[in-house]
């Protein structure tokens, strides 16, 4: 997942910084309220942290506008404000969860994968495709109970891809969802990520189809079958 990190505490954004990297997701981090509310409209997010006091625009702000706006992306606010009414407005106002600090970083990775879930399986744990089993929260990859290795990258891609399953997805979507303001990724490297990938899930009844000149397109078909 591309995840935005907004938070003005330099210790707390730096944890939740390297779990989120170290799970595995492309993240950036912003610790200005008003510079955050441009990145939101600028750059599709999959997940956003959100503190509420913030320099420039406060938390409860930004929520609205990207509500206002009809972002649906999901947003898990982390806040010292404990106050029951705080709680129940900032709720109201179309945040997804709601954590006080202090937090033990499991659970806050914990509260993540079920946001991750309700977002790509409507709650369910796993996705079947083809004769792929994907738990996306969890990363894991079994082709029937096999284990499938794969890079970060290219659970990256994979999940990317099915999370628009039957859509086509374009290379700079693609780009977008791999990589953080930090990271960079080629044309070229796509295109080897994607060859590496498609190897990989041979026999999974998966297949990366190029649709030429819009993007990529997965497509899992019937586990039973006999070939792919
Ligand atoms: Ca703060």
């Amino acid at each position: 997942m591309r995840v935005l990190i907004i938070e003005d505490d330099a210790a707390i954004a730096d944890a939740i910084c390297a779990t989120l990297t170290n799970a595995g997701h492309a993240v950036d981090r912003l610790a200005n309220g008003r510079q955050a509310d441009v990145a939101l409209r600028d750059h599709p997010y999959d997940l956003v942290v959100l503190d509420l006091g913030l320099p420039d625009m406060d938390g409860v702000e930004i929520l609205r506008r990207l509500r206002a706006r009809a972002d649906a992306v999901p947003v898990l606010v982390a806040t010292a404000r404990e106050e029951l009414e705080e709680r129940v407005r900032t709720l109201d106002l179309g945040a997804d969860d709601y954590l006080v600090k202090p937090f033990a970083l499991r659970e806050f990775e914990a509260r993540v994968r079920a946001l991750q879930r309700r977002r790509t399986t409507q709650g369910v744990p796993e996705l079947q495709l083809g004769r792929l089993r994907l738990d996306l929260p969890r990363r894991r990859v079994h082709i029937e109970d096999v284990p499938l290795e794969l890079t970060p990258r290219e659970f990256g891609l994979l999940e990317a891809l099915a999370a628009r399953l039957d859509r086509v997805i374009s290379r700079e979507q693609l780009i977008e969802a791999l990589c953080g303001w930090d990271t960079t990724l080629t044309d070229n490297g796509l295109d080897i990520a994607v060859y590496r990938l498609r190897r990989k899930l041979e026999g999974s009844h998966v297949r990366i189809r190029t649709v030429r000149g819009l993007g990529y397109l997965l497509e899992a078909g019937d586990a039973d079958a006999t070939t792919d």
